[in-house]
Parts: C-alpha cells; sequence; structure tokens
C-alpha cells in the first residue's frame, strides 16, 4: 500500500510505552499511525491531517481525553472524526457517559484485546474510505455536470463566449461564434482561417490581448467583426477574464464579444447630430458650414459623405465633398470631371433633389455599379473606390428642396439601415433649416438696407400698387412734395395727388429697372399754392409701379431765368452796342460832311454807351465774384451822409426830366463802417432803380436817418410799385418783375442781388417796402462804426436833445 493511499490513525496517550504498544497492535493494519503524547500535541497534528479514526487516552495531564475531545468536536474539520477513548482508570458508569457526550464512538478498557481493537480500529478505517470515496465520485459527478451546464450555458449565450488556454492559444468557440461570423469552431480555434476582425482594428486587438496575456490583467477591446450574413462589420464590446485555479495560477481565459454596433452608431450618431448642429449654427455662411458638417461625418457615419445644392436655373451643383482621406477627395474629383454625373440618372442626387425622396441601397452590388459605369475604366475606377452602401437625403425646408445629402460607406464595411436614413434625414433637415435661415436673414438685411437706402434715398420713392393705392412714400418725397407719409399711404393716388390722373399716363413705366432713370418725363405737380415739378421715371412690377422722382422746380425755375438772362443781356449789350456802332459809322462817312458839334455828340455817344456796356460786363463780373465768395471787402469808418450826397448828385445829371432828387438828411449823422465805393455803388443802384421805374418822372428822396446801430438810408419813389409777392424775389439773381421790357426798361436783374450781397456782407441789411402802382421805399441799414453811436441823436440823452 502506498503512502498516499493510507489512512492515518491518530494515537494518543501520555505514556510512551501506551503509544508502542499500540503500535503493535495496529501496525498489521498497515496504516499510517501517527503519535501524540498530549492533548495538545493530538490538536496540532488535527490542523494539518485528515484522519479516519482517532484512539484517545482519557487520563492524561493538563489536557485529558474528555477535554481534548470537546475542542476536536467544536472544530467543524474535525468534528465527523470517530475517537475512541482508552482507559485503564475511568471505568465507572458517569465516566462512560461522559466519554460519549464527548462524541465517542467507542469506550474501551485498558487492558484490551488486540483483536477486537484492531478489528473496531479496521471497521472505521473502511467507514472512512468508503466515505472518501463516496465523496470524491459524487464531487467528479457535480464537476462534470458543472462543466456540462457551463457549456450549455455558453453554446446558449446570445453573444460571443470563448475560451482560451493560459498562453492566449484558442481553445474553444461557442455557436453564436459560428452563427454570427460564419467561421466554423474548429477553424478558428485551429487559427486556419480568415481573420474576421476589421483590417484596421488587427493590430490594435492583438497588441491589447499580449498585453492582457502577459499581464494577467483584465482583456477589454471595442473592435469590428464581420458579420457573415450581411458581410458588415459591426462593432463588438470584447472582454476577457483569467481562469485561476486554487494556488491562483491561471489556468485558461474566459471572454465574451457583444454586438454593441447599434448602441455604438446611436451615440457617434447623437454625438455627431450635436457637432453638427452647433457647426450649422455657428455662422450665416451656410455654404462654408456646409462643408464643416460634411468634413464632420467622416469617418464616424460614412466614409464619404456629399451635398449637392440645387441651383436658380434647377441644376444641382456640387458643394462638398469628404474623405477622410484628402487624396481620396482629389481621385473622387478627378472622376467626377471625367465622367460627369448625369443629371437624369435613376438614382443619385440630381434625382434626389428632383423628387425630394430619400435613396437607401443597403448593400451595393458589382451588378449595380456594371450598371451604372459608362466604360470599362469607369467600372475600375469606381470599383477602386470599393462603395458599399449608399443613402442621399434632400435637404427641405419650409416645403422647399434645397439641395441633398449624401453618405456613401466603402472601406469601413458598414451597411446602411433604417436606423441610418432617419439620422441622415434628421441631418439633413436641420441642415436645410440652417441654410433657411441664412436665406431668410440674408433677405431680411438686404430689406433693411433698402429700406435704409429708401430712408436716406434723395430721389423721392413711391410706391403705388395694382388698386391706385400708395403703399410707399419715402422720406424724399415727403420733403420734396410737404406731404407727410403719414397722409398719403394708404390712400389712392389720385384722391390724394391731384392732377394726378392725368400726370400717370404722362410717366414712363418700364419693366426694367436699368432703363427707368433714362427715360424720365418732366411733369407739373401742383400741391396747394405750389407748382413743383418733378422729373419721374416708374418701373413696373408685379405689385404695382414704383416711381422715383426728384424736384427739379428750383432748376426750372434757374433754367428759365437763365434764358431770360441771355435774352435780357443779349438786348442789353445789343442796344449800347448799335449806337456806338451807329454813331461810328456816322463819323466814318466820307459822303456827309459832319460839323464838330455833330463829331462832339456822336463822340459822345459812343462814350456813354461804352460806360454802360461796362457797367454791364462790371455787374456780371461782381455777381461772379460774389458767388464764389472772392469779392474783397475793406470796411473802413466813413460818412455816409457825404456818400449820398455825392450818388444824389450824380443822379440829378442823367435822370431824366420830370424827375427830382433830394437828399434828407441831417448834418450830424454818426459815421458808418463800411466798404465807401461799395456803399456808394449800393446807394447808386437803388437811385438809378427809382429813376428807372419811375417812368413818369416824380420825386425821388434820399432819407438818412441813424438809430441805435445803423445808419438807415431809405430811397423813397413814387413810381411803378412792386406786388408784394415779388418783394422777396427781386433780390435773386436776374430776376425782374418784367423780363420781356413790356414797358421798354431794360436791365439785368442783377443790380438788387448785388446790392444785397454787398449789404450783408458788411453785416448790413436791404429791404423793400412797396405798394403796386404807388412807389416803392429801398431801405439800407449800415451798421454803424465803432463809438459812432455816441454821437446819434437817438443815443444821446433825451434831455440833451431838448436842449
Ligand atoms: P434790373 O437790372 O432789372 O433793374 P435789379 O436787380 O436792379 O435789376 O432789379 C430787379 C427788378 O426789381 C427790376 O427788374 C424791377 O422789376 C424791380 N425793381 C427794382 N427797383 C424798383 C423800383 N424802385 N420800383 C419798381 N420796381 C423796381
Amino acid at each position: 500500500m502506498s503512502a498516499e493511499t493510507r489512512t492515518n490513525l491518530l494515537l494518543v496517550d501520555d505514556r510512551r510505552e501506551n503509544l508502542i504498544a499500540l503500535e503493535a497492535i495496529l501496525e498489521p493494519l498497515g496504516q499510517n499511525l501517527v503519535k501524540a503524547e498530549s492533548g495538545f500535541e493530538a490538536l496540532r497534528h488535527l490542523l494539518t491531517m485528515d484522519f479516519a479514526i482517532i484512539l484517545l487516552d482519557v487520563q492524561m495531564p493538563e489536557l485529558d481525553g474528555f477535554e481534548t475531545a470537546k475542542l476536536i468536536k467544536q472544530r467543524e474539520r474535525t468534528r465527523g472524526i470517530p475517537i475512541i477513548f482508552l482507559t485503564a482508570i475511568s471505568k465507572e458508569p458517569q465516566n462512560v457517559f461522559e466519554g460519549y457526550s464527548a462524541g465517542a464512538v467507542d469506550y474501551i478498557f485498558k487492558p484490551f484485546d488486540p483483536e477486537i481493537l484492531r478489528s473496531k480500529v479496521s471497521v472505521f478505517i473502511d467507514l472512512h474510505r468508503k466515505t472518501e470515496e463516496l465523496q470524491r465520485a459524487s464531487e467528479t459527478l457535480r464537476e462534470r455536470e458543472l462543466a456540462e451546464f457551463r457549456r450549455n450555458l455558453a453554446e446558449s449565450m446570445p453573444q460571443i463566449v470563448w475560451t482560451t488556454r493560459p498562453d492566449g492559444k484558442p481553445e474553444y468557440f461557442n455557436r453564436r461564434w459560428t452563427d454570427y461570423t460564419g467561421v466554423p469552431a474548429e477553424v478558428a480555434v485551429a487559427g486556419t482561417g480568415e481573420s474576421t476582425l476589421h483590417p484596421d482594428d488587427r493590430a490594435r486587438t492583438a497588441e491589447r490581448w499580449r498585453q492582457s496575456v502577459e499581464s494577467g490583467e483584465e482583456y477589454e477591446i471595442e473592435h469590428r467583426f464581420r458579420r457573415a450574413s450581411d458581410d458588415s462589420f459591426r462593432w463588438h464590446l470584447s472582454r476577457g477574464l483569467p481562469m485561476r485555479d486554487e494556488s491562483g495560477t491561471i489556468v485558461g481565459w474566459v471572454g465574451t464579444a457583444t454586438d454593441i454596433d447599434d448602441q455604438k452608431r446611436a451615440t457617434e450618431a447623437q454625438r455627431f447630430l450635436v457637432q453638427a448642429s452647433s457647426v450649422l449654427g455657428s455662422s450665416l455662411d451656410y455654404r462654408s458650414t456646409l462643408k464643416q458638417v460634411a468634413q464632420l461625418a467622416v469617418p464616424d457615419i460614412a466614409d464619404w459623405c456629399g451635398v449637392d445644392m440645387l441651383e436658380e436655373d434647377g441644376s444641382t451643383k456640387q458643394l462638398a465633398v469628404a474623405h477622410s482621406d484628402p487624396q481620396k477627395v482629389a481621385f473622387a474629383r478627378e472622376l467626377s470631371d471625367r465622367y460627369p454625373p448625369d443629371s437624369a440618372a435613376p438614382q443619385g442626387a440630381a434625382k434626389v433633389v428632383q423628387t425630394g425622396e430619400a435613396e437607401i441601397v443597403p448593400v451595393i452590388t458589382d451588378e449595380m455599379i456594371e450598371a451604372g459605369a459608362r466604360d470599362e475604366l469607369h467600372l475600375e475606377l469606381i470599383r477602386e473606390l470599393g462603395l458599399r452602401s449608399y443613402m442621399c437625403v434632400p435637404m427641405i425646408a419650409r416645403g422647399r428642396i434645397l439641395g441633398a445629402v449624401s453618405f456613401v460607406a466603402a472601406e469601413s464595411g458598414r451597411t446602411y439601415g433604417q436606423a441610418d436614413l432617419e439620422l441622415a434625414e434628421e441631418l439633413a433637415r436641420r441642415a436645410a433649416i440652417a441654410v433657411d435661415n441664412a436665406e431668410l436673414y440674408r433677405r431680411a438685411d438686404e430689406r433693411a438696407q433698402a429700406a435704409q437706402v429708401l430712408a436716406t434715398v434723395g430721389d423721392g420713392v413711391c410706391l403705388i400698387d395694382g388698386a391706385g393705392v400708395v403703399r410707399l412714400w419715402n422720406p424724399a418725397a415727403e420733403a420734396i412734395t410737404g406731404l407727410a407719409a403719414s397722409e398719403i399711404t394708404g390712400r389712392r393716388a389720385e384722391a390724394i395727388l391731384p392732377g394726378w390722373t392725368e400726370l400717370a399716363p404722362q410717366v414712363p413705366v418700364s419693366s426694367d429697372p436699368g432703363t427707368a432713370s433714362t427715360r424720365a418725363a418732366t411733369v407739373p405737380l401742383q400741391i396747394g399754392e405750389r407748382e413743383l415739378w418733378l422729373s419721374v421715371s416708374g418701373v413696373g412690377f408685379e405689385g404695382g409701379t414704383v416711381y422715383a422722382f426728384r424736384d427739379l422746380t428750383e432748376e426750372r425755375a434757374l433754367e428759365s431765368m437763365r434764358q431770360e438772362f441771355v435774352a435780357t443781356v443779349s438786348h442789353e449789350l445789343r442796344t449800347p452796342l448799335a449806337a456806338i456802332y451807329g454813331s461810328a459809322l456816322t463819323i466814318r462817312r466820307t459822303d456827309i460832311e459832319l460839323g464838330d458839334d455833330m463829331r462832339d455828340q456822336l463822340l459822345g455817344v459812343i462814350a456813354e454807351e461804352s460806360d454802360r456796356l461796362a457797367q454791364i460786363v462790371n455787374d456780371l463780373l461782381l455777381a461772379s465774384h460774389l458767388d464764389s465768395g472772392r469779392l474783397h471787402v475793406s470796411t473802413e469808418r466813413c460818412d455816409g451822409r457825404a456818400l449820398a450826397e455825392q450818388v444824389v448828385d450824380a443822379a440829378r445829371t442823367y435822370a431824366a426830366e420830370g424827375v427830382e432828387l433830394e437828399l434828407d438828411a441831417p448834418d450830424d449823422l454818426p459815421q458808418v463802417e463800411a466798404d465807401p465805393g461799395q456803399l456808394q455803388q449800393v446807394l447808386t443802384n437803388i437811385v438809378d432803380n427809382a429813376i428807372k421805374y419811375s417812368p413818369d418822372g416824380g420825386a425821388i428822396t434820399v432819407q438818412i436817418a441813424p438809430n441805435d446801430r445803423f445808419l438807415r438810408f431809405a430811397v423813397v419813389d413814387h413810381g411803378l410799385g412792386i406786388p408784394v409777392s415779388e418783394q422777396t424775389r427781386i433780390f435773386e439773381k436776374f430776376y425782374r418783375l418784367d423780363p420781356d421790357m413790356t414797358r421798354g426798361i431794360g436791365g439785368t436783374g442783377l443790380g438788387l442781388y448785388i446790392c444785397r450781397e454787398l449789404v450783408r456782407r458788411v453785416d448790413g441789411r436791404l429791404w423793400v417796402e412797396s405798394q403796386e402802382g404807388k412807389g416803392s421805399t429801398f431801405n439800407v441799414e449800415i451798421p454803424l462804426a465803432a463809438g459812432a453811436a455816441q454821437l446819434t441823436p437817438a443815443a444821446r440823452a433825451p434831455d440833451a436833445t431838448a436842449a
């Protein structure tokens, strides 16, 4: 019997001779006899060894047999070991009882019969053996059952389950593995088949597995397995744990691979949508945002992503094409340059844009590629792209198709399904909204700018709708006509614009804004008292007509004034010229004898008329200098009375008969601050006018009187007078009451304009008081020279005046 199969027997006695005796008795049983000389020693053996039976002496010092037995029975592991008490002394019944109650199977008195003892012990050895055998048998059974259970479990699991040897070599793959990958377990175990992992994930996976096998740490990785049913690569989460024996040594690995493709894609899709939305919302430049979105889609959502926009002419134009590899993009561009997309193709972005219907081709077959290829080279090039799955969705906002987004799977090996199509549609919807918003913003911006232009433009703009109602009346229109938009808009044009019904047909209305301004009509518009001359042009559109107009009233008045001026000046120049020419011709005549008197008279005419010519030319020059601000004014203290006196004296020499000139001025007048030459010119002009416009003669008085700041010259005539409505206008350049000179009184219409400008330049005033037919009084006020005020009578103290 080998040492391993021998059973342990524990012999406990404090006397060595007894132990030896027991040993001798039990020796023939051929078992392993373990001796202990005390209860403590016995307990120590029991800690490390398993025994079939314990022979225990009752009487022992320190820890007797009963106490030892109690301790043995207390321990779980030793409780079941049968104990036979041996005693020479304790034969009393209560001792025996105590022995049994301490858990003894027998109580034997010394001296004992060796034969009996041996046979009793061998019964227990037998029992022990049988129990052990039974135990082993049931353990094996349990293990086998467990293994069976485990295998069944692994086989029926919906996940891939595998085990490997401690060195990482595959050992087992469950049914799911074969079902999923199409690779038989034995092929996978032998490692003879082609890898089912995505080529891009192989190196990473191998490295991760090597780390785990070397370190014994848990194995976890996400990678793609090819699914046999549709030949697509799908994401899996693989996990592996080391199996260890009792000593902790790794005896193998068990692992699972779970298909997480749907979750992973859902997460990716969500992340992509969030990113795409934030890009779409980041700018109003939808072209650049759509390009970014296409770029975002690769490679997580697609290997290729393209965006096509619907152009105004109904064609589609590729806005973006993205792939994670720029070289591939260049290749695709070349391909589409060489073989431009066919807008009539039964499938593709152009078709989607036409129909507004999404397209999906989960698996692009070789037949499809063949059918779509134009020639052999095209076929070869498309095959090179390795297209596998495709979908294209329309971008629609507010019912309008704006374009299409296409997604193509190639090297990633994915195939598109319903969930992907929904994601694509959601993206296209968001992109369409962004494009639409950008468009709306642009239009709103344009409208705002247009409104601003309308508000600031100098031309009057008026929109009259198809029903003849004014819809728009801009600020310039208000300013030109003096009619507020609030009174005009919403009302019929003919009701608020007098004469509109007659005017409207005269205004050319074009349908092309470019030609409108070149064909403007100048029409009069009577608004209250005022007659406005407007240059109006119109552009018709489906909502009505837009009229643009410009105020030509002033230009027109100026124009007519200019025409009058030309007529006047030519007349004014012609008269003296004719006199000079006539006189000169007469002097040169040889056929008649001219007396000296006659010659002098003629020369006098020439001199006089030359003066008049010079005067006209001077006036013209002076007016032009005043206009351009080039006239020099140098003021000084001067005596207004003396100047007026000279003017009156000179006028008397050429005044017609019947005109009586008079100066009515006190002697002690204060001095004025003026340019004496210019002041004299002003007074001369006014006095000359008084004479000129008193054709029937009459008294003309120049009155001079001071007030606290000015010296006032009043030239009073009793001539033609000036109607009230013209009293301001006569000071305008070239303005004459009687431009046609029906009364035969000539003039350029510049005199009063010059006078008023000269007076203004010394801070004085010039105005007229007149009654038509009764005469006029022209008043000139010139500021007093500094310190001169004290001299004026009005400024003196009333007492002093009285004195
Ligand atoms: P003109 O060369 O025509 O005299 P003015 O500028 O001096 O030009 O005068 C402008 C117009 O004012 C004259 O044409 C005339 O109709 C009117 N006017 C000027 N002075 C008088 C006046 N004293 N009495 C009546 N009308 C006058």
